[in-house]
């Protein structure tokens, strides 16, 4: 099919290559569905060398697993994976958008009867001086992913808001210590009470600088040096970065974002307008407080998107 500009009007635009659209490129290949993926090449999990809770690519280079991905992929004729940046899309039709999207990118314009957002979010760390350098590493954000790897050892807890006792619950059975840095902030009395039902110590001096450290065991640890004097040397050290859209395609849109600035979807991956889907990071359902962020959870709602999107062209 082509539009009035002869330009191929391909079923669906897989906006994202990171897990949620190659799993929904993949969904769609097998349908012989004629899907182009767009990536940019930025993923959240750039800064980690190793992901984890991932059934069968457990402690696997994120890099490593996309390879994995492309190769899978390369075995479909009608997926086209092009390495580029999607700068702005609108429908074809203001008054349909089940008409199709255009959507302008560094290598000129891509036509789709559908659109998949897959874009992702990115993290905001606190400003911390050294945090940058350790985050993916000895500084974490997800116990799930990074939280076994610090076992046995002094993790810290950077800020003491009200997320500060549910990360130590889930630490609590991994770390031998637990150590939360308060970072020259006020500490609520229900947490101060929730930290200290659960033997969790509190430091209340700013963080000067947090930097990579060599644990007795050889391994790296996270060394964190505070205003008042104190040094404490950690296996790990959690941190709660902001999350911010990666891409401002939703935004531009129209489309309902939910208050963590991730776009509205329902189980299917259908956002408020038609003919537009989305999935991964970028998504999120009604039934859960935050988007939920995994490899796992991006590939499996990158599936039901991607069905999602070959059920409208069904019914159109
Ligand atoms: C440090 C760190 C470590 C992590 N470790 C783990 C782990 O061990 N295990 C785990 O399960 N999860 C881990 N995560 C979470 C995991 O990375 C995400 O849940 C997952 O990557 C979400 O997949 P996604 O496809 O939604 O987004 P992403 O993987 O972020 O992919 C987004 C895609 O959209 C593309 N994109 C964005 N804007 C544009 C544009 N304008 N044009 C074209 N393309 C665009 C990007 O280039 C990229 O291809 C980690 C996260 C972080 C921050």
């Amino acid at each position: 099919m082509t539009t009035s500009n002869d330009r191929p009007l391909h079923d669906a635009i897989v906006v994202g290559g990171g897990p949620a659209g190659l799993q929904a490129a993949l969904t769609l290949g097998r349908t012989h569905r004629d899907v182009v993926v767009l990536d940019s090449g930025n993923y959240r999990n750039d800064p980690t060398d190793a992901m984890h809770n991932v059934l069968g690519f457990d402690g696997t280079p994120p890099a490593e697993f996309r390879a994995t991905a492309h190769r899978t992929l390369a075995a479909y004729d009608t997926v086209e994976l092009r390495r580029t940046t999607a700068h702005a899309i609108t429908p074809i039709d203001p008054d349909d958008p089940r008409a199709g999207f255009v959507v302008r990118t560094d290598g000129g314009e891509v036509t789709g009867r559908r659109l998949l957002l897959a874009t992702g979010m990115r993290d905001e760390l606190p400003a911390t001086p050294g945090l940058a350098e350790l985050f993916g590493t000895v500084a974490a954000h997800c116990p799930y992913c990074h939280g076994h790897e610090f076992a046995g050892t002094t993790v810290g807890i950077l800020g003491a808001g009200p997320h500060a006792p549910r990360v130590a619950g889930l630490m609590a059975r991994i770390a031998a210590r637990l150590v939360v840095l308060a970072d020259g902030a006020d500490v609520d009395p229900h947490v101060r009470s929730a930290l200290d039902a659960q033997g969790v110590e509190v430091r209340g001096a700013k963080v000067e600088r947090v930097e990579r450290s060599a644990l007795p065991s050889g391994r790296d640890g996270a060394r964190a040096v505070l205003a008042d004097g104190e040094t404490l040397d950690l296996g790990g050290l959690m941190v709660s970065p902001a999350l911010h859209a990666a891409a401002p395609f939703a935004a531009e849109l129209g489309l309902e974002l939910r208050d963590s600035g991730a776009v509205a979807v329902d189980a299917f991956g259908r956002t408020s307008m038609p003919g537009v889907f989305a999935a991964g990071d970028g998504a999120h359902t009604a039934d859960f407080p935050m988007p939920v962020s995994s490899v796992t959870a991006a590939m499996a709602a990158g599936q039901m998107a991607a069905a999602s999107v070959d059920s409208s062209l069904l019914e159109a």
